[in-house]
């Protein structure tokens, strides 16, 4: 039997006749990225193949890299294999890889979210027979309120604390996240602030043509009584330290998937906690999935075991298999303490926790 087109080594997801890697891990020569967040884009390849939109992105991130950047729909040839982007839905820049040889064609999802958050190219299902699929929130529980319902929380909690005179801070990863809650904000209540790693991400964006709402970034001068009748949009890992404390009294609300879960406010010590992922909640995986007319699904990361023994109940063909995927914030159930460094060639430390 022909070896299949795509296989997982313990430095990716490999395609042997192409010789390139998806999403490694380890260092390789060939490399082709879904999107710019820390455990889909490494370090220390030698050429770099991804989205035209995650370019600025991982220049800042990654440094002086060897990077191609594709369009949505373009296609790229390595040794005969069709290698093409398709939305993800899930940060900006984020793509799904389709890759084609000899009629079968294969589809790796990286991270995807099929809601539209009005800020990332919205999802679309690629037609193919063996689809390779995240699945961090595979589980019933996880099902997203509309984002106009979650942004109208969002505003009234805003408009109440200026008009108490407590400021705001809301917190959310710095790529993904940070701007989807910039563009849904209620401008005509206050101005954005921005905490600096949230500011060197959007200013790497604009960069990139990407055109955000206007903010301002937190410095020393930056006067308290002004920042409180606006809203300061900060990373996980600025929660509890000196910098936030000194803009109190405040309150404080924490936007992650893991919110559904009773618990994951009180354990993040937020007033708020609003139910909001970059990824697809349990409806949108598997309408992702049966959209994808796939005669075989592989999943990555997230509830896998469950999440595969369902799929496998309900006449899809699924199978678990090995990553090291999901080291973002959103990727690992609520446990305290945990966090990782993560250090720019500017010599920024973008500290992200991993979980919220
Ligand atoms: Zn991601
Ligand atoms: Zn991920």
């Amino acid at each position: 039997m022909a070896k299949p087109l795509l296989e997982f080594t313990d430095r990716g997801i490999y395609c042997e006749q192409g010789r390139f890697y998806i999403d490694p891990w380890k260092p390789v020569d060939d490399a082709v990225i879904t999107h710019a967040h820390a455990d889909h884009a490494y370090i220390g390849h030698k050429n770099y193949l991804a989205h035209h939109l995650s370019r600025e992105v991982m220049l800042y991130r990654l440094g002086d890299i060897n990077l191609r950047t594709i369009e949505y729909g373009e296609t790229v040839t390595k040794h005969g294999v069709k290698i093409s982007m398709f939305p993800a839905g899930h940060v900006i820049g984020s793509a799904q890889i389709r890759v084609e040889y000899k009629g079968v064609v294969w589809v790796v999802s990286g991270d995807y979210k099929t809601d539209d958050d009005g800020i990332s190219t919205p999802f679309e299902p690629v037609k193919c027979q063996h689809f390779i699929s995240e699945c961090t929130f595979g589980m019933p529980v996880y099902s997203w309120k509309p984002q106009s319902e979650i942004f109208t929380e969002v505003n009234n909690w805003w408009r109440t604390n200026v008009q108490n005179g407590v400021a705001t801070v809301i917190v959310g990863y710095s790529l993904g996240k940070a701007q989807r809650i910039l563009q849904n904000l209620d401008l005509s209540i206050g101005k954005v602030y921005t905490h600096g790693v949230i500011e060197n991400t959007n200013e790497a964006l604009r960069r990139n043509g990407v055109i955000l709402n206007p903010t301002e970034r937190i410095t020393f001068e930056s006067v308290k009584d002004e920042v409180r009748k606006g809203i300061i949009i900060a990373p996980p890992s600025s929660v509890g330290t000196p910098w936030m404390r000194k803009f109190g009294p405040y309150s404080f609300g924490y936007c992650s998937g893991w919110m559904a879960i009773r618990g994951a406010k009180r354990r993040r010590a937020a007033d708020r906690g609003f139910i909001m992922s970059d990824h697809a909640d349990w409806n949108g995986l598997v309408s992702a999935i049966d959209a994808t007319g796939c005669e075989s699904v592989y999943l990555t990361h997230g509830y896998t075991a469950s999440f595969t023994r369902y799929l496998n109940e309900i006449g899809f063909n699924a199978s678990e298999v090995h990553t090291l995927y999901g080291g973002e914030e959103e990727e690992a159930p609520v446990t305290e303490g945990e966090e990782k460094k993560e250090t720019t060639p500017s010599g920024d430390e973008v500290k992200e926790e991993i979980v919220s």
